[in-house]
């Protein structure tokens, strides 16, 4: 799959005819008609906000693991939208279960029962061992269930004092005010007002530290499994067990951030189930959905009552759309036997990242990660964004965490002949990234 030369885009995206009819970039006639890659480009640039800092790659369609722009460029996904599409782009299951849900009921409110979703429930229950499902829309938003949850659990028993988190350095868990304060990374809070009261963070993977910070005000210790964003770092072994006991020996509970490595991208549905411990509650949304947006905080039953009618609620949380989509990547991921697939795919891709780092030690650190969640390490003064761009140039899609971390997070349905097609050209932007810097000198 050879990216396709900018200059000659297929006639049915992009002519020559197209552009000099088209009216000016920021006077949109609002029809149908097609857009060239630059008039959208100025569009965005004119409209769009600007919180975000996107390549100028405008996208039109997905197949697979395969994405599309609309100079007919074809990208291998690599980022599958940070760690979303665990189903890839149009797979018929979840297009179908979309579809079909769209053409019968999209939305009805909290205020009454839907089918998908009392059935999502059920099913999500039974294949994690929970009890109980609030819904929301995001990772943020399942994160800040999951805050009140705790701090409402010990405020309903009475123990009004119990407010305190304990939150992880380098951890991220969102960008609503009260999850950028859980966030473990200064700079996300920065200008955002008073800091939340009550978060301490601790070095991650340390129990001495955990240990120095709990006391009788600690509600709950909130963890990843995996820091994601932080750069792909997994938890030391022991580190989950070892928080497990601190909390029992506390009286507080045992958060687990499951928005990364949950739904089968670690290689077990959940990424704590490798440690085996269980923690009280977790947080879902990312791989949930497979690319439509829902989140999720699965409890025990003896949490089941800690946000009483009233406390908490969200006008989408639950619709039979997402309800129906979250429903279609669960079956998928098990009649298709993606959660395997995510572990042994994910130790292929391990073996040749490892391979490509030995490569090129001069740019390169290591590799580290869990099943299809991994990382390629960059020296310290790698520009991390400038690497992502150019494996981009040469068609794959990777997104950077920590800083210098390329991070690949392909859909679960990637085949091993896609990564060792990924590999080939990351191997070879990697060559290409040296000589640049050479050339730079
Ligand atoms: N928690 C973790 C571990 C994440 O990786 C993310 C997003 O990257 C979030 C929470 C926030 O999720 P969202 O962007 O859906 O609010």
């Amino acid at each position: 799959m050879a990216p396709t030369s900018h200059k000659t885009p297929p006639p049915e995206l992009d002519t020559a005819a197209d552009r000099s009819s088209a009216a000016p970039p920021t006077m949109p006639s609002f029809d149908d008609s097609h857009r060239t890659t630059d008039e959208l480009l100025h569009l965005a640039d004119a409209h769009l906000f600007k919180n975000y800092r996107p390549a100028s790659v405008v996208f039109v369609r997905g197949q697979g693991s395969t994405l599309e722009d609309t100079e007919g460029r074809k990208y291998l996904d690599f980022a599958a939208g940070v760690a979303v599409n665990a189903l890839g782009h149009a797979h018929p299951r979840l297009v179908r279960a979309i579809s079909e849900q769209a053409a019968r009921l999209m939305h009805v409110s909290n205020y009454f029962f839907n089918e998908e979703n009392v059935l999502l429930a059920a099913e999500l229950c039974e294949r994690t061992g929970f009890d109980r499902a609030f819904f929301c829309n995001s990772g943020g938003e399942a994160n800040e269930a999951m805050l009140k949850l705790a701090r409402r659990h010990f405020y309903a028993k009475g123990d009004k004092s119990r407010y305190r988190v304990i939150a992880f350095e380098n951890s991220f868990h969102g960008r609503t005010i009260a999850t950028v304060n859980l966030t473990g990374t200064p700079a996300y809070r920065e200008g955002f007002g008073p800091v939340l009261e009550g978060v301490t963070h601790v070095p991650y993977g340390d129990l001495d530290a955990v240990s120095a910070a709990m006391g009788p005000d600690v509600c709950g210790i909130f963890v990843e499994t995996v820091q994601g964003e932080g750069g792909v770092l997994p938890a030391p072994p022991g580190f989950l067990a070892g928080l497990r006991a601190l909390a029992d020996e506390h009286g507080s509970l045992l958060l687990v951030d499951e928005v990364q490595t949950g739904m089968g991208r670690t290689g077990s549905l959940l990424g704590f189930e490798r440690s085996g411990i269980r923690p009280d509650a977790i947080s879902l949304a990312k791989g949930l959905g497979g690319g439509f947006p829902i989140g999720a905080m699965l409890v025990p039953e003896r949490l089941g009552g800690a946000l009483p009618p009233g406390t908490h609620g969200s006008t989408f949380g639950g619709n039979p759309l997402a309800s129906a989509a979250a429903r279609a990547v669960l079956a998928a991921l098990y009649d298709d036997k993606l959660i395997e697939g995510a572990r042994a795919k994910g130790a292929i891709l391990g073996k040749r990242l490892a391979e490509i780092a030995a490569k090129h030690p001069d740019l390169c650190e290591g590799e580290r990660g869990e099943g299809l969640l991994r990382g390629l390490i960059m020296k310290k003064g790698v520009d991390g964004r400038a690497a992502l761009a150019t494996v981009r140039e040469e068609g794959v899609l990777l997104t950077v965490a920590g800083g210098r971390v390329l991070r690949f997070t392909p859909p679960l349905i990637i085949t091993e002949a896609e990564i060792e097609d990924a590999c080939v050209r990351v191997d070879r932007a990697i060559s290409k990234l040296r000589i640049e810097s050479i050339a730079a000198g």
